[in-house]
């Protein structure tokens, strides 16, 4: 369809300048977009219901002759009002219709309909307000139903579909060549995209959807595959022996079973001459996973090589830095902070060291990575918090050794085979065990005419000896409704906590601040912290119970848990509120699944279907194609998907074979803005 995305959806016939604005706020900017502008659902209207059927509130379709003329009048309001009876085999319904003047003239007396719409019983029996229909015989009984915006009515996208449609060519190139679909069990693509907009039946609807999900999966699948460019390898870094139970011995508690697990994993890989340790180690926040890369450091160090740990802020970094340098150092092991705020001589140094060999440690974030920083044997590199990387900046830490080992942490729980698709060549270990002693966290949603109640209640709990976080979203520029954080700390010591020390952290302050702050939250100097979000990873104080977000609808589910994941950490009962003013069903719906559960595998379900998967890839990566019809929670398409990208690069050398060349051109045009990699 190349001819067709270039063609702007202003050549269909009927759309004008003001009509293809409304489509661009739909993300529609040419024929081939409306093409792939799919239904978000269908009216099913050859479910037909009887009348005797018909459940109070249930949104039906019936079939039924039209059994008296129109009666019409007006309402106390002065709306035209028409109402007739139909009669199904089974029994009668009462039809109301508003402000259609012409209903008389188009559903006729003594004629058979199909009706679909919302039925309720009221006192005259069932009854149906304004119900949509079509004369019986007509044979598209599945109708789709689009996503909309003011000023685009449903009717009216259908009809430009139908207009696109036909523009269509009789055979249009189709990226999968015939022998693959066969294979497969895939239909045609235009036959797909005809079915999908305007399904013959339920089953045509399904075989259309199966094949444009195999499609849009697969595509996604051997594009991120081509943006990856670590590749195992053999293991150029052989570790002989395996200290993680000597490391445990310096730890003040013992690793659960879970984290024992993970740790092993990874030892096991790089002992092995055949492998390269290259693995994913997933749990939730609180997981303790820090310990575990830990563990792995400490291993690698006593074999006499160098670690590195890259982390996405230096809050994040200096944290690690201080919880493993005492550990590391009491047994010898010597460890360094880089970060971007240390001063040129200090950085200087600890490349030189790094570069002689004088330290076995470097936890540092983005200033890792730069050309500055060479190592003397990197055999080990850990990324904490992968989701706020991009693959690229990955691959560069990497290329400072001679094909390290590779642990990947991340706090995001994804379904194992959309793991599987986004990390392709990964291992993956999961945390699914917190440690002991971990409080619930009770969440509350309230709106800000319950703040001052909740401020209260910190106030209360921060006398009893209890800390909190508050958090206020970012200022962004333009967005003048917003408080910045200095002004609504400010509001919050002159109104509520005069007599309590607050501090704050913003993204905008020095990295030294940031951490002199840091510092005196965890020392309990300060009780209450107002921060943006730069607290959501990793931060650990365990004395903090209240986590109160405000404008708590402006954050993604799985930020929320990671901001949540801050308390509850230690042995008091901890809570989380979360302040909306939004009145959006959507809205209100993500905050519920918030309270409904602390699962962060659920969570990340339920953000993946609400806001597609580009969180989960990092905003590093964003840039990636959307997803039209899969849904990366859908696992038995995802699973059909990885079946056929591995056949297809077997069968195609690649993506070489010139029976290919229609995907590959499809996977270009889609993946054109993703990454930092282009693909050969
Ligand atoms: P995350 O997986 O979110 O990165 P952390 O590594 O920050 O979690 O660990 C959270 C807290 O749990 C830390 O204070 C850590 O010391 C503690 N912790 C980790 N493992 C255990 C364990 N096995 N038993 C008790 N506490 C633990
Ligand atoms: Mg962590």
């Amino acid at each position: 369809m190349p001819s067709l995305f270039n063609k702007k959806i202003e050549t269909l016939t009927g759309v004008g300048a003001k009509r293809a604005e409304m489509f661009n706020r739909l993300g529609v900017y040419s024929v081939g977009d409306l093409l792939t502008f799919y239904p978000r659902d269908y009216e099913d209207w050859s479910d037909i219901t009887d009348i005797c059927d018909v459940v109070d509130g249930e949104t039906v379709c019936i079939r039924a002759e039209v059994a008296a003329p129109f009666q019409s009048g007006y309402t106390k309001t002065s709306k035209f009002i028409a109402k007739t009876t139909v009669y199904d085999d089974t029994g009668g319904a009462q039809l109301v219709f508003f402000n259609n003047r012409y209903i008389s003239y188009m559903l006729k007396h003594g004629e058979t309909y199909r009706f679909f719409g919302k039925a309720s019983h009221t006192l005259d029996g069932v009854s149906m307000i304004s119900p949509t229909f079509e004369s019986d015989d007509s044979n598209k009984t599945v109708k789709p139903i689009y996503s909309l915006t003011a000023g685009l009515n449903n009717n009216f996208v259908i009809k430009c579909v139908k207009r696109a449609l036909a523009l269509l060519p009789d055979e249009v190139n189709d990226p999968l060549p015939d022998e693959l679909r066969k294979r497969f069990g895939l239909c045609g693509l235009k036959e797909a995209i005809e079915n999908i907009h305007f399904p013959e039946s339920l089953e045509a609807l399904a075989q259309a959807k199966k094949r444009l999900v195999a499609e849009e999966l697969l595509v996604l699948n051997l594009g991120l595959q081509s943006l990856k460019s670590h590749k195992r390898s053999a293991n150029k870094n052989i570790i002989t022996t395996d200290y993680s139970a000597e490391f445990e011995g310096l730890l003040p508690f013992s690793l659960t079973n879970a984290q024992k697990n993970a740790v092993s994993d990874c030892v096991t890989d790089m002992m092995n001459p055949e492998r390269t340790l290259n693995r994913l180690v997933q749990g939730d926040v609180g997981s303790g996973k820090t310990a575990v890369a830990a563990s792995v450091c400490y291993t690698v160090i006593k074999n006499g090589k160098q670690c590195a740990i890259m982390a996405p802020t230096e809050i994040l970094a200096e944290q690690h830095y201080n919880s493993l340098k005492e550990i590391l150092e009491s047994v010898g092991a010597r460890v360094a902070l880089l970060t971007g705020s240390l001063k040129q001589s200090e950085k200087n140094s600890i490349r030189e060291q790094l570069q002689s060999g004088a330290l076995d440690l470097v936890i540092g974030t983005h200033a890792l990575i730069t050309d500055k920083t060479v190592f003397n044997d990197l055999a080990f590199v850990v990324t904490d918090e992968q989701h706020r990387f991009g693959v690229a900046q990955r691959a560069k830490l990497l290329s400072k050794g001679n094909s390290p080992h590779l642990l990947v942490m991340s706090a995001t729980p994804i379904p194992r085979t959309l793991g599987l698709i986004i990390f392709g060549d990964l291992d993956i270990s999961i945390i699914d065990e917190l440690p002991p002693g971990r409080q619930e966290i009770d969440t509350l949603i309230i709106d800000s005419s319950k703040r001052d109640r909740a401020l209260g209640f910190i106030k209360s709990e921060v006398e009893r000896g209890r800390q909190a976080f508050i958090v206020c979203p970012l200022v962004e520029e333009g967005n003048g409704d917003l408080l910045s954080a200095e002004e609504y700390a400010a509001e919050l010591m002159l109104n509520y906590f005069s007599d309590i020390p607050i501090g704050i952290l913003h993204g905008k302050m020095k990295a030294a601040d940031k951490e002199a702050v840091m510092l005196q939250f965890s020392k309990n100097e300060i009780k209450i912290l107002v921060a943006t979000t730069v607290i959501e990873v990793g931060i650990d104080v365990p004395n903090a119970t209240i986590m109160m977000i405000e404008n708590a609808e402006r954050f993604g589910l799985s930020q929320l848990h990671q901001l949540r994941g801050r308390v509850g950490r230690g042995s008091e009962k901890s809570y989380c509120i979360l302040v909306s003013d939004s009145t959006t069903e959507m809205a209100y719906e993500r905050l519920k699944t918030m309270r409904a559960t602390r699962d962060g595998f659920k969570i990340a379900d339920a953000d993946l279907k609400l806001r597609g998967p580009g969180d989960f890839f990092g905003s590093k990566q964003h840039g990636l194609p959307p997803l039209r019809v899969s849904s990366l929670a859908d696992t038995k398409s995802l699973e059909l998907s990885q079946k056929i990208a591995e056949y297809v690069i077997k069968d195609s050398d690649d993506l070489r074979d010139d029976r290919y060349r229609g995907l590959k051109s499809e996977i270009t045009r889609l993946f054109k803005n993703a990454g930092e990699e282009t693909l050969n």
